[in-house]
């Protein structure tokens, strides 16, 4: 369904309340990886660059009680922002209350304002966390309209997206929010076709719905990673000490039978005897994996069968790497993915949705090979498993 954005209302002279996902990883209070901020800048440049007032705001880390306040105060972003719009940000270290009212009364048009940690709100009661309904009436009355840009949570519905959304009169996406709706949301509705899903990681439990809602939708569904071995030893194979989810394997047997040969998971593995990146490194068939060892990745004739697949996609979607490919020598299958999912860029559209696979990408230097990554881990994980997103929903229709 078609969203309303930013470009869809007039934003001069307004008060823009801007829902943002700014939770950087800090680490000893400096921020570690600002790509969050800079994703946001396109959505807040907007709205000053046309005259409005921007007031944003986001959550950071988890504050469970005044302790926690001082580690998760969101001034250091505050600051960074300011540093790339090359202006000042006003910064009002509380959620709500005069200092608050009187300081967004106070904006000019063009000018930016952001308030505290929206999870400070989390103290008493979770008011943030569990969408308190006095509290996003509150918000939603320190502005005249809503743009929600922050796609990071919205698989949840909080005060801050969904509680002001329903005490608005508008609320629109960003161009953040809409960019994962036209990409994974757009993707899955209308994939042009060869469509091929690419799914890893560690778990087939926490995969399920994603593999579910895919095996619906794609052409091909591709599995490695750590969950591959609950099916190879629903097929009857043993699988030595790789990761395995015994209590999974009869439902691995249903999805085999479900796809009717949609899912693909290659005849060969990378084994090793422990868990550790200088395990000693074998190839092994998937009848054939010795007792005492465990597969870290696909296998060289699996790479080459996934391989032959995306090269000829128009639709590639990847969730989960394909081995541990945090140990260098086990790298090989999610980074000879990574290069044939990048090699059709200019054929086909390519995402990325999910935490690790994205690092990965990112630590191989590909991201620009792919179309989108998505920034949300959670939330693209339940994207994809078909779910409606509340923060998405809350958004106006066009
Ligand atoms: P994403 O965040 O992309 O959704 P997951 O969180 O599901 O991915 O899984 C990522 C993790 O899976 C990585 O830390 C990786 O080391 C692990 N993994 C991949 N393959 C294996 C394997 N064969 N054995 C154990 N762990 C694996
Ligand atoms: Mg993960």
């Amino acid at each position: 369904m078609a969203k309303k954005t930013i470009r869809d209302i007039d934003v001069h002279g307004k008060k823009v309340l801007i829902r943002v996902d700014f939770n950087v990883p800090l680490k000893n209070g400096e921020i570690s990886d600002e790509n969050r901020i800079v994703e946001a800048l396109p959505t807040i440049r907007y709205v000053l660059e046309n005259g409005g007032k921007a007031i944003v705001f986001s959550h950071l880390g988890r504050v469970k009680d005044e302790s926690d306040k001082a580690k998760n105060s969101l001034e250091v972003v505050a600051k960074r922002l300011g540093t790339h719009l090359k202006q000042d940000v006003v910064f009002v270290p509380v959620t709500r209350g005069k200092a608050l009212e009187d300081a967004i009364n106070a904006l000019e048009n063009g000018q930016v304002l952001m308030f505290e940690n929206t999870r400070f709100e989390d103290i008493e009661g979770n008011k943030e966390s569990k969408n308190n309904p006095e509290l996003g009436a509150y918000w939603a009355s320190l502005g005249d309209v809503f743009v929600n840009d922050a796609f990071g949570t919205a698989h949840r519905a909080a005060a801050s997206n969904v509680g002001i959304a329903a005490n608005i009169k508008q609320t629109v996406a960003g161009f953040l929010l809409e960019k994962e709706i036209n990409f994974i949301g757009g993707t899955l509705e209308k994939p042009e076709r060869p469509f091929v899903a690419i799914l890893g990681g560690a778990k087939v439990s926490d995969k399920i719905e994603v593999i579910q809602n895919l095996l619906k939708i794609a052409d091909k569904v591709l599995i490695g990673g750590g969950m591959a071995f609950t099916f190879f030893k629903a097929m009857g194979y043993e699988v030595g000490k790789s990761l395995l989810e015994l209590d999974k394997v009869e439902l691995a047997k249903e999805l085999l039978d479900q796809a009717q040969g949609k899912i693909e998971l290659g005849d060969d593995v990378y084994t090793g005897k422990g868990f550790s990146a200088d395990t000693e490194k074998n190839v092994r068939s998937i009848h054939e994996i010795p007792q005492d060892e465990m597969g870290l990745d696909i296998g060289p004739r699996t790479i080459e069968i996934f391989k032959s697949y995306i090269k000829s996609a128009k639709t590639v979607v990847w969730n989960g790497p394909m081995g541990v490919f945090e140990f260098p020598s086990f790298a090989e299958g999610t980074k000879s993915v990574a290069l044939a999912a990048a090699s059709i860029k200019n054929q086909a559209t390519t995402i990325i949705g999910g935490g690790d696979s994205a690092a990965a990408v990112i630590q191989f230097g590909l991201a620009d090979g792919f179309t989108h990554i998505s920034t949300g881990g959670g939330a693209s994980l339940e994207y994809l498993e078909g779910k409606v997103l509340p923060g998405i929903a809350c958004v106006d229709d066009k």
